[in-house]
């Protein structure tokens, strides 16, 4: 039976009721020592109800080790009631443009700063690279985000970039990304300023798109000088043209469209150093956009094993987008 999961209901849930849940979705197939991975763990109940009381606490038949569901994920070791969390989880998986953290500060009654770490660890959460290929019709672009200049900053043609960057004008940080038509879309920031490069932009197409089962649109632009070796390649020359039959890049702009309004109307400012966590956040809401809310919920609850923790240093292949 499906689960009737809303903001209000959340709200409400105790933290065993919250543990119960995050461990249903963290472990489909019934609990896992997050130490060794040894399935099948003893159930330790404690007689007295204590105020620390946690009804699930396992303890693993291979390492002897103690764990709770929470133990090696983003809510490990935070003094943040779960149901806070679990409400701040819900509101990013469900607002189109993202929430703030003076928003989740606002309406979850959290300090300021509790709400910041708590947006950063759902955004490492929401990463969302599980390294599969894409296939079909793809779109590869790129934008550039953040840095407007401001103020005198905007009227000295006579400064370099670096004394601009000094007095504070921030640089435009590359963006790049792929869209597989009618599915998902996968995006990458640069170092801060830093420009991207042809070998970037190639070595990214190639280890992120099924070469043999995938055609690539993209603009005229040299990034994309000598792809075709490798796969299908068709060009929408922008200086003259915007459409040509199936050749347009239009799924990969009108994501930059969503991706920018939710940048500039809810964050203001975006750190090109956390740039790629918001990046993660827009990803992991596009990639769901066709199932419900509560849906996405659980989908990111399913994947809160930390990313940040030490188990899961697991050298990953070489991938730009990671
Ligand atoms: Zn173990």
């Amino acid at each position: 039976m499906a689960e009737q999961v809303s903001f209000i209901s959340i709200l409400q849930w105790s933290e065993d009721q919250c543990r119960e849940f995050l461990a249903r979705k963290r472990w489909p197939d019934g609990p896992r020592c997050p130490k060794c991975g040894e399935p099948d763990p003893y159930t330790i109940t404690r007689k007295s109800r204590t105020k620390n009381h946690v009804s699930s606490l396992y303890r693993c038949k291979a390492c002897k080790k103690q764990f709770t569901a929470t133990v090696g994920t983003i809510f490990e070791d935070s003094k943040i009631p779960l149901n806070k969390w679990f409400a701040a989880i819900y509101l990013m998986c469900s607002s189109k443009k993202g929430v703030s953290a003076h928003q989740i500060h606002r309406t979850l009654g959290v300090t300021y700063k509790s709400a910041w770490f708590l947006c950063h660890r759902i955004r490492e959460a929401m990463g969302d690279n599980d390294g599969s290929l894409f296939t079909g019709v793809v779109e590869a672009d790129e934008t550039y985000v953040g840095g407007k200049p401001r103020g005198h900053a905007a009227h000295r043609p006579d400064q370099t970039m670096s004394e601009r960057i000094k007095a504070g004008f921030r640089k435009k940080t590359p963006v790049f990304g792929i869209l597989e038509r009618g599915g998902r879309v996968r995006t990458m920031a640069t170092q801060k300023n830093t420009r991207l490069t042809q070998k970037q932009v190639q070595q990214a197409l190639r280890t992120n798109i099924d070469l043999e089962r995938a055609a690539l649109i993209t603009d005229e632009h040299p990034y994309y000088f000598g792809i075709n070796r490798h796969l299908p390649h068709g060009v929408i020359r922008h200086k003259s043209e915007y459409v040509r039959g199936p050749i347009h890049t239009q799924g990969i702009e009108s994501y930059w469209a969503i991706l920018k309004r939710g940048l500039y109307g809810t964050f203001h400012h975006v750190d090109a150093g956390y740039l790629g966590q918001y990046l993660n956040e827009f990803e992991f809401r596009f990639n769901r956009r066709k199932i419900s809310d509560a849906e996405r919920f659980a989908a990111l609850m399913g994947q809160t094993n930390g990313r940040l923790l030490w188990f899961c240093q697991t050298a990953q292949p070489e991938n730009p987008f990671a």
